[in-house]
């Protein structure tokens, strides 16, 4: 249905409408505006025939979906100055949870955030929001993800195979940019490596030490768009470097400030020389013996897998179709030898099925070699395993609210220790390993060497009994000639194109996911000849994007969805309960988790959608029969699932509990 209405062009189209449940999945597009600024600051609706060098132009859109919850809009204005030629833009994505009724009021202090968008273009965004028609229910649920596929006519322009940091940021980036994205996962989105990080939104000090200044830059510029497009999830942190030879002062002073100044406008924070007082100001639980100062800068830090699922529900948003638990077992390949689509099996049902592709991202982490080898069995392999443990304990620890950095333990690596969720989160290592697996085991030695460097450097050191969860991740590092160890590896990221025209991304850091996957679709779109559409992801909020985000105590890191979850304990006071006395997390979150964020395991809720496994493994064992009830009823478990499930999260949780 095509209105005009108030000299905007509305073209509404409604896909897939069904009345009732939040489990359907319809979407309202509410027009494409596009509007011509000339000098006079007036408003016209015809095109230009060649927009001189200061002139303006917007066009955007708005996407209502509605659940249970009350509606939801996503509005899209790109605004753009100067020549076409020129394509200077820039991208504003307005989020809203909104009430019929509400509706128009509640747009405004989201508008309020755009200072720097011209009047005549707020009006626009505004006559968007105003205009958009009925409600109908949309959420982002495997069942609609699966109707999308079986109702998919033609060929997809892109399928990203893993869905961690790599491939949900190559999926945002391509929906962005309007391509036609599937992205398929084989297991939970962020099992792999994405829930497995440092947690650190860093431009990597130890990369600078290496020579690296292009990797820092750049990691120090995705820093700052992290810290804006989700300042729910990513927040600054100080690091205190202890000074305990007269020379580390100077030298790490030195170092640090080059390292601020390095991130320009994207800077978290000055950096400087502190004093012993100043230090242990910092950091009361230092040890004292032999300390002559330190030196602080500030990075950022967040919660690797709850961004990764707010990234999913951002890519979502921007129309890709997302599916966890779909293995890709193969590729399918045309006349000419080149890749043409994958062959996949829904892992919860055992069900195969095929999708086509004008191009295929591999972006499987440490697994990329076992696909590539899919597409060309003859495929020289590009990656270098190396596993990193983390060990958890309480927050009596670390005290204070800054990190510890311990330059050069006695490996050469870096150490930190750093408070994390009311915990202390302690590593990590490098060790090299033969060959990745899902769910990596720590080795002892790597237990021992963490509970050993921390022991220098903290007053109450601790022991195997006081680890509260101990993790391992496994990192992508790219193969290089000539390298004596994995910690020397470069974690600058490589776009491989096979002679299959496979693309495959990896290495790099979670940090410059977003970074990454602008490059990753500029190479894919150019290798598949789809229409040239640049990228909008600098300044694209990710799902749940809150300015103040704190105000929300323990549902900070849901952001918005934050409303959504009291809402829920506001029809059924039960889901106000704790889990479990040593961590915040409520029923209500898990009943979020399975109805908003495609958690389809106790493991799913547990480790990552709440993150009791990597905070308490003993807390979450014992939360688990709990948490398997509520899924029971959201999911239809019988009882023979639900205790298959909660055997499965007991195999696996027993790999987080560390035993004397
Ligand atoms: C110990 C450690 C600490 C780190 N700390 C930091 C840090 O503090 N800051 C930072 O910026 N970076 C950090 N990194 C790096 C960062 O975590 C990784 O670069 C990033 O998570 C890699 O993401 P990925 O998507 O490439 O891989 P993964 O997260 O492993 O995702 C790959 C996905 O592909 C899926 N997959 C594999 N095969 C298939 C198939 N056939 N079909 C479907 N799906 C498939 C897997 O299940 C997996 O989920 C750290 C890494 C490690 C190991």
């Amino acid at each position: 249905m095509d209105v005009a209405q108030d000299g905007i062009e509305h073209r509404t189209y409604q896909e897939d409408k069904e009345d009732n449940s939040y489990r359907t999945s319809s979407v309202w597009r509410i027009g494409t505006l596009r509007y011509w600024r000339n000098q006079g600051n007036n408003l016209s609706k015809r095109r230009p025939a060649l927009p001189a060098e200061d002139e303006s132009s917007i066009s955007g859109g708005a996407t209502l979906r509605a659940g249970p919850f009350g509606d939801y809009v996503s509005t899209r204005i790109v605004h753009q100055r100067g020549s076409y030629a020129l394509q200077r833009r820039r991208c504003y994505q307005a989020l809203a949870l909104l009430d019929r009724r509400s509706r128009f009021r509640d747009i405004l202090p989201i508008m309020a955030g755009y200072d720097d968008l011209p009047f005549p273009h707020r009006q626009c965004l505004l006559h968007s929001v105003r205009s958009e028609p009925d409600r109908i229910s949309a959420s982002m649920n495997r069942a609609d993800m699966w109707r999308r596929i079986e109702t998919h006519p033609k060929a997809w322009d892109m399928i990203v195979v893993g869905g961690g940091a790599t491939g949900v940021g190559v999926a945002i980036d391509a929906a962005a940019r309007g391509y036609d994205v599937l992205l398929l996962e084989q297991s939970d989105f962020g099992k792999g490596t994405s829930s497995r990080s440092t947690k650190l939104a860093h431009g990597g000090v130890r990369y600078l030490e290496q020579g690296n200044i292009g990797l820092v830059m750049e990691a120090l510029k995705e820093r700052g768009l992290l810290l804006q497009n989700a300042p729910h999830l990513v927040h600054d942190l100080a690091f205190v470097v202890p000074n305990y030879d007269w020379w580390e002062a100077p030298f790490y002073g030195l170092g640090l400030k080059l390292y601020q100044l390095l991130a320009g406008k994207y800077g978290f924070g000055t950096s400087r020389i502190l004093s012993r007082e100043e230090t242990l100001e910092h950091l009361p639980s230092l040890k004292t013996e032999g300390l002559r100062g330190g030196a602080v800068y500030y990075d950022g830090q967040f919660d690797d897998a709850r961004l990764l699922i707010h990234m999913v529900a951002t890519a979502f948003e921007q129309g890709a179709t997302l599916l966890n638990y779909v293995e890709v077992s193969g590729l399918t390949k045309d006349a000419q030898g080149f890749v043409d689509g994958v062959r996949a099996r829904d892992v919860e049902t055992g069900g195969e099925f095929r999708a086509s592709a004008k191009v295929v991202v591999n972006a499987t982490g440490a697994f990329s070699d076992l696909l590539r080898l899919k597409a060309e069995p003859s495929a020289t392999p590009m990656i270098v395993p190396s596993q990193g443990v983390h060990l958890v304990f309480e927050s009596s620890f670390l005290q204070g609210e800054s990190a510890v950095m311990v330059p050069h333990t006695s490996d050469g690596r870096v150490l930190f220790a750093i408070p994390w969720h009311g915990h202390t989160l302690v590593g990590t290592t490098d060790t090299a390993i033969a060959t990745a697996t899902l769910e990596p085991i720590a080795m002892e030695q790597e237990i021992e060497f963490i509970l050993a460097t921390a022991g220098q450097y903290l007053t109450k050191a601790p022991t195997r009994d006081d680890v509260l969860s101990v993790f391992a991740g496994i990192r992508p590092l790219v193969r290089a000639t000539g390298v004596a160890s994995t910690a020397a590896l470069s974690r600058d990221h490589v776009i491989h194109i096979d002679r299959s025209g496979l693309v495959t991304i990896c290495g790099g850091k979670w940090t410059t996911y977003r970074h990454m996957a602008e490059d990753c679709v500029d190479q894919a779109a150019t290798l598949a000849q789809l229409s040239e559409k640049p990228c909008v992801t600098h300044h694209l909020r990710i799902h749940g994007f809150h300015g103040a985000a704190k105000e929300l105590g323990s549902l900070a890191v849901y952001g918005s969805d934050a409303y959504e979850i009291r809402k829920l304990i506001e029809t059924d006071a039960g889901l106000s309960e704790r889990l479990h006395a040593a961590l915040p997390y409520v029923k209500a979150e898990v009943v979020w988790a399975a109805r908003h964020e495609m958690a389809r395991t106790v493991e799913d809720t547990l480790a990552r959608r709440t993150r009791a496994l990597f905070l308490n493994a003993r807390a979450a064992l014992a939360m688990a029969p709990a948490v398997a009830d509520l899924m029971a009823s959201e999911l239809g478990w019988d009882e023979v699932t639900r205790t298959k499930q909660l055997a499965a999260f007991r195999d696996v949780a027993s790999n987080y509990v560390l035993h004397s």
